[in-house]
């Protein structure tokens, strides 16, 4: 049966793979005749056995404008990047920190292997059946590329094993071979056309393309790092038997590891790599050590962006002497300030490098830094340039100290150093001058309150002249706010209008994320939102509730805390909960475990007509999260309508039927209250 199955879902594939070919490309690459024959073998299979119903999820549907290119795709996990470090110094010190952090008194034993330089990839199973395949993207979704994933040969499409769970989340690398890298470039300059300036560029144009036969001629290579499973009761207790089973089940997996008992075997592994590196016939940049027990893994957890069980360290990329002539404290969005060195500009691989980062303050008292100091620059990953060290040997007589500023050089406010991460930041929210035009652009950005058409530069023309200070004064714009702006007519004016005016119904996490809190980014605001479950909940926080939320120490609630008790701050939020419509609708919320006291449980809806806030599909599944019911006719049981824009038949039906009708918003409005309206 299983043979039989293989044989089946191969067939099928290949067949919608030809009508992709045929439909959306217009091209065929086989004769109409061995097509037919194709579709007939797949008809008779189907005959044979009746699993049809079963195997839907395998339909790609590559049929013409049903076949929508590179939608978003939520990942199951997010798909963070790693924390990084250049020497072995670095290592240490992160080894050192966690085994502080968490008690730890014996040696960690680390899982180590290459860093292939690809493009990340998150393979999605179902039943063993590649499902789909996503791109790391922003980390939380990704473009979805698995019809170009399909042309890898060495990505298995089919999986056969009894121990396969339901859904299987393999995490890897595409990349492409040395050789064939070259020799792409050979054909691109051939045909005149710009080559490619690395392997990773190649990996990822490919996977975008629309034609997957030009990913298929690029021959890509899969290499399996990492896999989730759910519904699952495989549960092995390290990563490297995670990854032989990847092996088993057909992936392939890099064959240069090592498992260390001790740093010491870390360090050889990286010195031994980086003999070997040039022998390789695919480009890396470091290797990757991770914490081999999952016990440990899942105890250390992750930060903002990384899992902090995890570390890259890269290579060394070569270095330059240049003078640093003086340092800039720069402001960003959240109020942190960065200090920033300006050198007297040097080369590095053909890039003029005139200042650089310095990260914060403890990185300046690590490299013991004066202005005017002689120092040797690199290019980490080739890409950022970092101060590798301070020749002291060389320093004059004439250096001077950096003097770290106390109060804020915009708005003047007491500057908040956080001394252990040797972080600053003015806390002075939207009456600082230097955060307030990125704040603003932050609040109506797409992950906060979302108001397309309000760009930097009508942001900027609005705080010129006035109209806008803080974000509660967009919901007080109107026709005649614009008229004294120049460069902005009527039509753009009602669009910007409408937007703001679409954007009052709101999610809280993207509320609490739109207020650009220090510190508090998406998954934060996620957890904050999840806990509280209202603004309410929200503003009623203190600094030991806050600890007890996931993701949320001592740093993250000091700077919740100092931002709510800012006056001034808390008169938008006021102002922003009254204008708004801030609904939250996660099932495990804090405080709205009981179901069963929130009007929609238990009631029968229908819904009609186009949404604005979210998808029919996703409100459908809020009302089931709260134990309502969702029915598709009109009849006397239904208990309410809900209504969108363009609405049918089914409004005439309820209101003959006296049932209650609801329009979008005041669905939202009433969304978790005890009773409804
Ligand atoms: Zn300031």
């Amino acid at each position: 049966m299983k043979l039989f199955l293989k044989k089946y879902l191969k067939l099928k594939l290949k067949i919608q793979y030809y009508d992709y070919l045929y439909y959306t490309l217009n091209s065929s690459i086989i004769s109409d005749y061995k097509y037919d024959q194709l579709c007939m073998m797949l008809k008779k299979l189907e005959k044979e056995n009746k699993f049809e119903k079963k195997l839907k999820y395998t339909n790609y549907n590559f049929k013409k404008n049903n076949f929508s290119y590179l939608p978003e795709i939520e990942h199951k996990t997010p798909m963070l990047s790693l924390l990084s470090g250049s020497s072995i110094k670095d290592f240490l010190k992160y080894d050192k920190m966690l085994k502080k952090r968490f008690f730890i008194f014996n040696d960690i034993e680390y899982f180590c292997d290459l860093k292939i330089d690809g493009l990340a990839i998150s393979l999605i199973y179902h039943n063993g059946i590649l499902s789909h395949a996503v791109t790391r993207g922003n980390g939380y979704s990704g473009e979805n590329v698995t019809i170009n994933i399909m042309t890898i040969s060495n990505i298995p499409i089919v999986l056969s094993s009894p121990e396969i769970p339901k859904i299987l989340d393999v995490r890897g690398e595409i990349y492409i071979k040395k050789k064939d890298f070259l020799l792409l470039n050979k054909i691109s300059s051939l045909h005149k056309k710009k080559n490619f300036s690395n392997p990773r560029n190649i990996a990822s144009g490919s996977l975008r393309q629309k034609d997957p036969e030009i990913a298929r001629k690029r021959k890509l290579q899969f290499i399996a790092y990492s896999c989730n499973f759910f519904n699952s009761s495989l549960n092995l207790e390290k990563h490297d038997k995670n990854l032989f089973l990847l092996k088993k089940w057909g992936f392939s997996i890099c064959k240069i590891f090592s498992i260390c008992k001790t740093i010491h075997d870390v360090i050889q592994f990286y010195q031994m790599v980086t003999k070997i590196r040039l022998d390789l016939n695919y480009e890396i940049d470091g290797i990757v050590i991770k914490v081999n027990s999952k016990i440990l893994q899942k105890k250390i957890g992750y930060v903002e962006k990384a899992p902090k069980w995890a570390y890259a360290l890269k290579f060394f990329s070569h270095s330059v002497e240049t003078k640093v002539i003086g340092i800039h404290f720069s402001i960003g969005r959240t109020g942190l300030i960065t200090p920033i060195a300006f050198l007297k500009p040097v080369f590095i691989s053909g890039v003029l490098i005139k200042k650089v980062t310095l990260y914060n303050k403890k990185k300046i008292l690590e490299l013991k830094l004066h202005i005017g100091d002689i120092v040797k620059i690199y290019r980490a990953g080739d890409v950022i340039p970092k101060i590798e060290k301070v020749l002291l040997k060389k320093r004059s007589i004439t250096v001077q100290k950096i003097i770290f500023p106390y109060y804020c050089n915009i708005c003047h406010t007491k500057i908040v150093y956080l001394e252990q991460e040797g972080l600053m930041y003015c806390p002075a929210g939207f009456f600082c001058q230097a955060q307030n035009e990125k704040r603003l652009l932050h609040f109506v950005s797409k992950n906060g309150l979302y108001m397309p058409g309000l760009g930097l530069k009508i942001i900027k023309k609005l705080l010129k002249k006035g109209c806008v200070k803080t974000p509660d004064d967009f919901y007080k714009l109107n026709i005649q706010s614009f008229e004294k702006i120049s460069g902005i007519g009527i039509i753009l004016t009602k669009k910007i209008l409408n937007s703001i005016n679409s954007s009052k119904i709101v999610m809280l996490n993207k509320f609490i994320y739109a207020l650009g809190i220090f510190l508090v980014g998406k998954v934060v605001s996620k957890n904050l939102a999840n806990f509280f479950g209202s603004v309410r909940n929200f503003l009623n926080s203190n600094y030991t509730i806050l600890c007890q939320i996931e993701g949320i120490g001592h740093n993250i609630a000091t700077s919740i805390i100092l931002f709510l008790k800012s006056k001034e701050n808390l008169k938008i939020i006021y102002f922003l909960k009254k204008k708004l419509c801030i609904s939250s609708f996660f099932s495990n919320s804090f405080y709205m475990k009981d179901f069963s006291k929130i009007w929609i449980y238990q009631k029968k809806f229908v819904l009609s007509g186009k949404f604005l806030t979210m998808s029919k599909e996703k409100i459908c599944t809020i009302i089931e999260k709260y134990g309502g019911i969702v029915k598709s006719y009109i009849s006397k049981n239904i208990n309410f309508l809900i209504i969108g824009l363009k609405y049918g038949q089914k409004f005439k039906q309820a209101k003959s039927l006296k049932i209650t009708i609801l329009s979008e918003k005041e669905f939202f409005n009433n969304l978790l209250k005890k009773n409804v309206i």
